[in-house]
Formats: structure tokens, sequence, C-alpha cells
């Protein structure tokens, strides 16, 4: 079968995720809905980050998803169970990074956590992410669809107890969004760590900063994505194969 460009543009958001040092081992997913269908492209299992190429990426179909559950060798189950109920449910979540970077995980772990409006990255966030606040193991069956259905009509969502889940329309956007949603935990949690005061801005501040980010008139999130493909087609040209 032929490379897509969407195959070599998810790669590619693997490779960085690496570099950036935001994997885990060999877990977690990032998945991307084929064009006009519900068929997504998902890691195969136990492939480091750093080393994923296009050809590594599983289409997952409505026909093969059942035979693929039961081949943990090809595909994590878990990740066909969460990212499955989420394309299948939530229309908008067309790409979905799921990861457990070390910022937005620690985040998750406190009882509140909600990133408060505190700069412009935190703000990108405000009011477009559900928390998914029923930890109940990994993500299989069950937990999948109550995930799905947390998501709703938010964007993202933060997996309390767990890790963060950012979606986008396309893969350039979806990962845009992790790496400002990491950065923003970042700045949040190092801010909480002063024990000073937060300045939180308003609610109004807060809303048209974040509605200013997704409508913004240049598309910095394809061209990050640009940058970086074309940085690895330099030093690592292997993630197109
Ligand atoms: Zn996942
Ligand atoms: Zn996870």
């Amino acid at each position: 079968m032929e490379i897509t460009e969407l195959q070599k543009d998810l790669a590619a958001t693997f490779r960085w995720t690496a570099k950036l040092n935001m994997h885990e081992a060999v877990a977690n997913h990032f998945s991307a809905c084929v064009p006009e269908s519900s068929n997504f492209y998902v890691n195969k299992a136990g492939i480091h980050f750093s080393r994923m190429r296009a050809s590594d990426l599983i289409l997952v179909t409505k026909e093969n998803k059942e035979e693929l559950k039961n081949s943990p060798h090809i595909v994590d189950p878990t990740a066909i169970n969460i990212h499955g109920a989420i394309h299948e449910r939530v229309p908008h979540a067309r790409c979905i990074f799921h990861a457990h970077p070390k910022y937005a995980t620690a985040l998750s772990a406190l009882k509140d956590p909600t990133l408060k409006p505190i700069d412009q990255n935190t703000m990108i966030f405000y009011n477009k992410v559900s928390v998914y606040n029923e930890y109940g193991g990994f993500g299989f069956e069950e937990e999948s669809i109550k995930m799905a259905n947390a998501l709703g009509n938010k964007q993202h969502m933060l997996l309390a107890n767990h890790g963060i889940l950012t979606t986008g329309e396309t893969v350039a956007d979806g990962f845009n969004y992790l790496y400002y949603f990491e950065k923003a935990a970042e700045t949040y949690l190092t801010a909480l760590s002063t024990n000073q005061e937060l300045n939180v801005v308003s609610h109004e501040v807060a809303e048209k900063t974040a509605e200013e980010a997704a409508n913004f008139p240049t598309d910095f999130a394809k061209m990050f994505l640009t940058q970086i493909r074309l940085i690895l087609d330099k030093e690592e040209p292997d993630y197109k194969d």
C-alpha cells in the first residue's frame, strides 16, 4: 500500500514527541482518521516513538477492529478501545494525541486539575478541556466509552490520575495542542510551586484569548509540523518509510 502524507505527518509527530521527552517507554498512542471515514491509523505496538515510521501506523477499520483487539502484538488493545470509541462517537476528534508527559500528568494528579488562565498558553485551553475524573484502570472497553462520553463537545480531555488527550481536525492541530498543553501545564505548575498568589485573568479576557487563538490568522500548527518535517527530512528521513 502506498504511504500517505497523513501517515508521514503522524509518524513525524511521534519522532518529535520523543525528541521532547514526552514519550513513555513504548506506551501511549496517537491516531488519525482517514478523510471522510472513522477508520484510523494508530501506532503499532512495541515501537519506540523515536523509531516510528509511516509504515508502522496500522489502519484500524470496522472490518479488522475485532481481530486487531485480539492481536496485542500488533496494536495495544487499549489504543483501539480508547481511540476507536472516541473516533466513533466524537466527530470533531479526527486526530487524537494521548500521552503521559511530565507536567500534564502531574497536573492530572491534583485534586483540582483545572488549568487556570495565567498566561497565553494556559488561556488557549480555557474552557476547552473536559476532565475525566473517574479513573478506573487501563482503558478497556467500558472505561473507553466513559472517556468518549466525558470528552463530549470539548476539544481536549485531561484524564485525572492518568495523563492528557488532545484532539484536532488535522494531525498538525492535534499535535500542536499536545505540545502547548504540556508547556501550559509546565508554566502553571511552576507558578504554583512558588506558593505566591496566582494572577489569574478574568473570565472575559481568558475567553477572548482562547477564541483569538482558535481563529488565529496564521496557521501556526501547520507551520510547526512543516518545520518539524523539514528537520526530520534532513536528520532522520526514514520516518517517511
Ligand atoms: Zn491512547
Ligand atoms: Zn494513557
